[in-house]
């Protein structure tokens, strides 16, 4: 995290809940709630990535989506360069949009099959810059094909004549037509093949030095995170368990969900021992009391089922929810 500096982090997220009325029956009544994220905080500086990971269903996208303001939140605060974005009113929130934009995870479904990438692209820019002239708008759209690294003379095709990395780069360049200070990558290469996923990693990479953007990449794979990643925030049913470096993370993870993930991500560690998990993740409709992850956590005792672990500062700015003082502690007691 950059705290060299008193200016407000680029993005901040605070205590976020996001709860979903589950409906049943012809009247609609509410009979549950889905606790898809509780009680989520976090930060992104300028020209920082933190890559929030876990497996599907944890909540990561949807903590992305509540950022996006795609819905109201259940509870807490979202503030952009300081800003509280997450009460203002749609006309208000418009002009702060700018800086803040997205990339998902299907570039065919989020680009219209029926413009060309020429149309695509000034679109966005046209919103944002509308005191421009047709001549400078067309040269930021050459601009923006520049910056990801597509032809210029690519302008005037169809998305369906793009490959799919190719159409990504697209779905990219639409992000950065707004001049963002923040991009949010939701599973943005998750599709796409594995030679191709290093290379649109490598780009935004690239854009992120170039340009200083800030990244929140939102992923399941911890593979691909490992080495693009300024921090990570690992998320289990809907809460942060932790939280540090990519370094501290990958080299010495302290919290046992963790540990487990980094035991199965393929070339992460390498030597790692595998740690398979005894059943699955629980349902977010009735998350179990104390810590989520002690119905499967090999470590887990009586206080575990009763008393949620807070984040608590483990090592040098990591962050672990985990009664254990230390991993070594949970592994010789065993
Ligand atoms: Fe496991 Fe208990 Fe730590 Fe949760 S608090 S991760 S159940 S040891």
């Amino acid at each position: 995290m950059n705290t060299s500096h008193s200016a407000p982090p680029l993005l901040e997220v605070r205590a976020l809940k996001k709860h979903f009325p589950v409906r049943k029956g012809w009247l609609g009544r509410a009979t549950g709630r889905v606790h898809a994220v509780d009680g989520v905080s976090l930060q992104v500086g300028r020209g920082e990535t933190l890559s929030l990971v876990g497996e599907s269903g944890c909540g990561k996208s949807t903590v992305g989506r509540a950022i996006l303001r795609l819905f109201d939140l259940t509870a807490g605060e979202v503030l952009i360069d300081g800003q509280r974005i997450d009460q203002l009113p749609e006309t208000r929130l418009r002009p702060l949009r700018q800086k803040f934009q997205v990339v998902f995870q299907d570039p065919f479904a989020s680009l219209n099959p029926r413009m060309t990438v020429r149309s695509i692209l000034a679109e966005p820019v046209r919103n944002f810059e509308p005191s421009l002239s047709a001549a400078a708008c067309e040269a930021r759209v050459l601009e923006l094909l520049d910056l990801v690294r597509l032809p210029r003379d690519t302008a005037d095709r169809l998305p369906h004549e793009f490959s799919g990395g190719q159409r990504q780069r697209i779905c990219i360049a639409r992000a950065l037509a707004s001049r963002p200070q923040l991009i949010i990558c939701d599973e943005a290469v998750s599709a796409l093949d594995v030679s191709v996923k290093a290379q649109i990693v490598n780009l935004l990479q690239d854009l992120q030095a170039e340009l200083g953007i800030g990244l929140l990449f939102i992923s399941h794979d911890l593979a691909i995170v490992e080495h693009m990643t300024h921090r990570v925030a690992v998320m289990y049913l809907g809460r942060i368990v932790e939280q540090g470096t990519a370094r501290q993370v990958f080299a010495a993870p302290r919290h046992p969900y963790t540990q487990a993930l980094l035991s199965a991500a393929p070339g992460s560690g390498g030597t790692r021992k595998r740690i398979v998990l005894k059943g699955d993740v629980p349902s977010p409709l009735d998350p179990p009391p104390g810590c989520h992850f002690h119905t499967r956590c090999p470590y887990a005792f009586a206080r575990c089922r009763t008393e949620a672990p807070m984040l608590s500062d483990k090592a040098d700015g990591q962050w672990a929810a985990c009664h254990l003082d230390s991993l070594n502690d949970a592994t010789a007691s065993t």
